[in-house]
């Protein structure tokens, strides 16, 4: 009896996807509804939901109103609240990844370590801690706000207290009684220092700069509502048009008429007012810049913690720790049993970027020493078959980024149809594809509030330059990603020959 085939060493997938929250399990169902059902999606944690998996701090919801902040092909009539909080956020994603037959595909404990294109055989070749993998396609969905970022601080190494960031927060260490720091006023901070001050004796917050905060519009989703949803489809369709549309009329005064924001700077002028009598405090938290420059936050309960007797809010960043003391910029010491760090993520200098290496041998990172840049958001000149999920500039102030997402898996799953009517094994962008299209972002970014508004912002890169927000409406970005324009696009041949071993291909991820 002729005996089985050996298995190939390294496993080969058409498509290998990097992160499993709303990025890559959206891809997961739109390769699977493509036909494509030869893709693992490698992820480094024990679960799927990326940002709702890892940020677990008291508060945690979502900004933009959960039933726009959810997949179009999956919605959901049982949200709670307008602003879902984090485990009904998590537990949807859960739901998605089952419901739409993801688990197969899904690979945990599998950091990439290392993708490398290979051009002998036009693959990637991906090393991960759970082992190696060759694939056609990659698709990388390694989030925006995934990689906390914590400054290097002279002393706090040695601090003797408990440390740790707001999306990985230690749910054993007590906070009750304890003095607290909270080191930066952004969209986390801003929930956590409510839900934690009640119960710290002592909060001090150390705000570099005051954010604009808005009256949040949150409420509890009655179950009549919820049920009017689930049997009438379009109302819940109806609501997501709604939220939809104000937001598209919102972009205008971001992106060309900055100076119309000055009305909702009035109504966030007067929420300081009515909810800080303080006037030293009150102008402490009243920034110098114009509403959204910044992203503009939202809460009810944020400045009364803040006027609250045991919080002290210190106007200047954290200078360095000496021993249990912290001292801010401005010279004022402080003595605190913890320090929780709201200060953001990796945004404009993505890890990943030094793990993927391209046709030519160097890495994005390398590639994007100078900013980052790519066509559409999505694909980047010299790393065939490459595709960024939420890529450079395609982030939002003001609306559900699931919106960009969906729009980018649309252009992802044309090109990857179309490969082979092209008679190609892989594509990637024209030098001046990508050139024109990040020349045209950035002159339509000159008059956007990011620009003029008189701050500096996570948006910008190290050189000062926005590489982060999309200057338009979701609708113009859907627009230019529904399909590619192989116009734009150098084709990779076939290779004349593949190498046995890569050719066969594992029959692991169930079709
Ligand atoms: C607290 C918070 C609140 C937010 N609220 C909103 C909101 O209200 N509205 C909105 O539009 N956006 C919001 N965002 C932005 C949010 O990040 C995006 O909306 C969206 O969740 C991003 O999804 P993603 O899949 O691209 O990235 P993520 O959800 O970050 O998922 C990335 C995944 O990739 C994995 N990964 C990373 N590197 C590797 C690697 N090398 N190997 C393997 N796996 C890897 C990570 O573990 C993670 O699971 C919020 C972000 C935060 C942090």
């Amino acid at each position: 009896m002729p005996s089985a085939p050996p298995a190939p060493a390294v496993p080969h997938v058409k498509v290998a996807v990097i992160g499993s929250g709303f990025g890559g399990l959206g891809a997961g169902v739109r390769l699977r509804r493509a036909g494509i059902t030869d893709f693992v999606i490698l992820e480094r944690a024990d679960a799927v939901g990326g940002t709702w998996r890892d940020n677990s701090y008291p508060g945690c919801a979502c900004d933009v109103p959960s039933h726009l902040y959810s997949f179009s092909f999956a919605p959901n009539p049982d949200w709670p609240r307008s602003f879902s909080g984090q485990p009904h956020i998590r537990a949807y994603l859960e739901k998605v990844a089952t419901d739409f037959g993801l688990r197969p595909h899904l690979r945990f404990n599998a950091e990439v370590t290392e993708a490398r294109w290979d051009n002998a055989t036009a693959r990637w070749q991906i090393t991960t801690a759970a082992g190696r993998w060759t694939a056609e396609a990659l698709v990388s969905a390694t989030g925006p706000l995934a990689d906390p970022q914590i400054p290097a601080l002279p002393g706090l190494d040695a601090f003797p207290g408990k440390v740790f960031h707001s999306s990985r927060w230690d749910h054993d260490y007590d906070l009750a009684g304890k003095r607290v720091a909270v080191v930066g006023t952004g969209a986390s901070a801003i929930q956590i220092v409510p839900n934690i001050q009640p119960e710290v004796g002592k909060l001090t917050v150390f705000q570099r700069t005051p954010a604009w905060v808005l009256p949040r519009a949150d409420r509890r989703i009655p179950a009549v509502e919820r049920a009017l949803h689930r049997a009438l489809p379009f109302t819940r369709t109806l609501r997501r048009g709604i939220l939809f549309g104000v937001r598209e009329l919102q972009v205008d005064a971001f992106v060309r008429r900055p100076r119309l924001l000055a009305a909702v700077q009035q109504i966030a002028e007067w929420h300081i007012g009515r909810s800080v009598k303080d006037p030293a405090l009150k102008t402490k938290l009243t920034p110098d810049y114009r509403i959204g420059c910044k992203r503009i936050l939202i809460s009810n309960d944020y400045y009364p913690a803040l006027a609250a007797a045991n919080t002290e809010v210190v106007a200047a960043g954290l200078r360095e720790v000496r021993g249990s003391t912290l001292v801010a910029t401005d010279g004022t010491e402080h003595e605190v049993d913890a320090i929780v760090f709201g200060t953001g993520f990796h945004v404009t200098d993505m890890p990943i970027g030094s793990r993927i290496t391209g046709a030519a041998g160097r890495s994005l990172a390398e590639e994007w020493k100078d900013g980052m840049t790519a066509l559409r958001g999505t694909t980047v000149h010299g790393f065939p078959n490459l595709f960024l999920v939420i890529g450079p500039n395609t982030g939002l102030g003001n609306s559900s980024m699931i919106l960009m997402i969906e729009s980018q898996l649309n252009y992802i799953i044309d090109a990857l149809t179309r490969l082979d009517g092209l008679g190609a094994a892989a594509l990637h962008p024209t030098p001046d594809a990508q050139r024109s299209w990040t020349e045209d972002v950035q002159r339509r970014m000159r008059t956007t509030v990011w620009e003029t508004g008189g701050c500096t912002s996570w948006y910008q890169d190290a050189q000062g330059r926005n590489t982060t927000v999309w200057p338009g409406t979701t609708g113009h970005f859907r627009r230019a990603t529904r399909r590619i324009d192989p116009a734009e696009y150098e084709l990779v041949p076939h290779p004349a020959a593949v190498p046995a071993q890569a050719e066969a291909r594992a029959q692991e991820v169930g079709a």
